[in-house]
């Protein structure tokens, strides 16, 4: 059987970059990624929908090791998809890529200090093993997004899409959309499609916080013709996780003064007359669920020339010619996009098994993050959700490589984080309140009360713990297989 030292599950942005740090620090251990697709990239290869983009900036989006040199901060996805695969075609990455392997259950042994790594090929089973399985698979169902049970929606004689499955042929030219959904989908799309429609109407039930960031970074662009593209990115990626961290603890600390500076600024930027607190005043606290961005506020541009609309309503049924409200108005619709959200996954739904017994992932702790309780030699990427995924993606990797370096020094062969502290209680994973994340938390793992199980979502403190925290901190055992108790380790 195939065996490998790491095997990494995902080439989108974790996997991708997991495997250029893993390749560069130890360039003798062998690899390969498994994934399901046919293609490098994940979420910016899935999706397709009109001014797909990320909402954060791409200094830090962007991986550490590799500067993002585009001018626009707020990237469209082919650019972001582009990164990708250069990351991985540059170092060699692409190489190691089984692509249309869907790893379906993945089984350690301690006897043998290997994982059993179980994947389906073109409908036919794959078996390898590997010392350490890291998974880079995302946080949602790639099959399809969700949609709540709309009544009447058979009736519907437009066309109905998901941003998830965006139809390529798709012309909505003097069509009328209705765009269901207040996330950054919704935002991104609303602007995007409204150049082009005849009209755009932007339906939801509650309201977002949406706030205003430059496409373009001036002081970036500025730092990078003075200081190259290294250093600059070097302290712009500083300059904005400082500036993010900032706001985020002042949301966190003074809500009422942000939700202040949030409403005057949209007020700025809509039309006179404008009910701002109908459309854009959320019942919740700035970051009690994700703040939508609109680069250079090209959301509210969009509302201020009439091309777009905002309706704060309930959805009552379908008709054959658009959609009834609960407030008894109707909306007409050629096209209804349905952004409604993603469905979670847990580990791109793989079965763990530990010698023998299934885990059971609500049961399970997560230990920095990034490692689950008496999984053993087992390492998963779950990125910030108040900042760029990647902070903490090349976090996790740079533990990995640290944690692995002590092993060779050790010369043991399992580490495995250990959760005998009765004083740790449970928390969710993400403690994040948006509708998306409620409806699917309780399959995910839990993570604790006190460091090293509590889920931190500040970038500051988990560079500490992760680049720089003791590794031997008791929560962590570290033992040798079984049979080779006097192995030397491998260089
Ligand atoms: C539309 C959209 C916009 C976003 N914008 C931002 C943003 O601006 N900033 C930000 O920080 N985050 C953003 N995110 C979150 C985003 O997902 C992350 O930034 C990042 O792309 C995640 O990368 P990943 O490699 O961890 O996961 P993914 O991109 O989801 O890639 C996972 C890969 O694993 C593969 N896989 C999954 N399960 C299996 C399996 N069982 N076997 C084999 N392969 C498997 C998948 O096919 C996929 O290729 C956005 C998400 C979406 C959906």
């Amino acid at each position: 059987m195939t065996h490998f030292d790491v095997v990494i599950v995902g080439a989108g942005l974790s996997g991708v970059g997991a495997a250029h740090q893993l390749q560069a620090a130890f360039p003798r251990r062998t690899y390969a990624i498994l994934e399901a697709r046919d293609v490098i990239g994940g979420t910016w290869d899935l999706f397709r929908y009109p001014g797909v983009r990320s909402d954060s900036d791409m200094n830090t989006l962007g991986y550490r090791f590799r500067p993002w040199t585009d001018a626009k901060s707020i990237a469209d996805g082919p650019s972001i998809l582009q990164y990708v695969r250069d990351t991985a075609h540059e170092a060699g990455v692409d190489r190691h890529i089984w692509f249309g392997h869907r790893v379906v259950r993945a089984s350690w042994s301690t006897a043998s200090a290997r994982w059993t790594i179980e994947a389906e090929h073109d409908g036919a089973p794959v078996v390898i093993t590997a010392s350490l399985l890291y998974l880079c698979s995302g946080y949602y169902h790639y099959d399809r997004g969700h949609q709540p049970p709309f009544p009447g929606i058979d009736r519907f004689g437009g066309t109905v899409v998901h941003p998830q499955h965006w139809p390529e042929d798709l012309d909505y030219t003097d069509k009328r959309v209705v765009v269901i959904g207040s996330g950054a989908t919704a935002v991104t799309l609303v602007p995007a499609m409204a150049d082009r429609a005849t009209h755009v109407t932007m339906l939801q039930r509650s309201p977002s916080y949406v706030s205003t960031l430059p496409r373009e970074d001036a002081l970036a662009i500025k730092l990078r013709r003075w200081l190259g593209a290294r250093r600059a990115y070097f302290f712009v990626r500083w300059k904005n996780v400082l500036i993010s961290t900032f706001f985020y603890q002042l949301a966190r600390r003074r809500p009422e003064r942000v939700k202040a500076l949030l409403r005057e600024a949209a007020v700025k930027q809509l039309p006179a007359g404008f009910d701002v607190d109908t459309h854009f005043k959320p019942r919740y606290n700035p970051w009690d669920q994700r703040l939508c961005f609109v680069p250079d506020g090209d959301l509210f541009r969009a509302v201020r020339r009439g091309r777009a609309s905002v309706v704060t309503d309930v959805i009552d049924e379908f008709t054959p010619s658009g959609l009834r409200l609960a407030s008894g108005a109707e909306l007409d619709a050629d096209i209804v996009v349905t952004a409604t959200g993603l469905r979670l996954l847990p580990f791109g739904g793989i079965e763990l098994v530990v010698d023998g017994r299934a885990v059971e992932l609500p049961k399970t702790m997560a230990y920095k993050g990034m490692m689950l309780s008496d999984v053993p030699n087992f390492v998963f990427t779950i990125g910030y959700t108040n900042a760029s995924w990647t902070l903490k993606a090349d976090l996790v990797t740079e533990y990995t490589i640290r944690l692995l370096r002590q092993l060779d020094a050790r010369g043991f062969d399992q580490f495995v984080p250990s959760l005998d502290d009765p004083t740790v209680t449970e928390r969710p994973l993400l403690d994040f309140q948006a509708g998306y994340v409620l409806r699917s938390i309780d399959a995910f793992p839990r993570s604790g009360s006190r460091a090293p199980w509590r889920l931190g979502m500040s970038y500051a403190q988990d560079l500490l713990a992760l680049r720089h925290g003791r590794i031997e901190d008791g929560a962590m055992r570290f033992s040798r297989r079984p049979a080779v108790s006097s192995a030397v380790p491998s260089p």
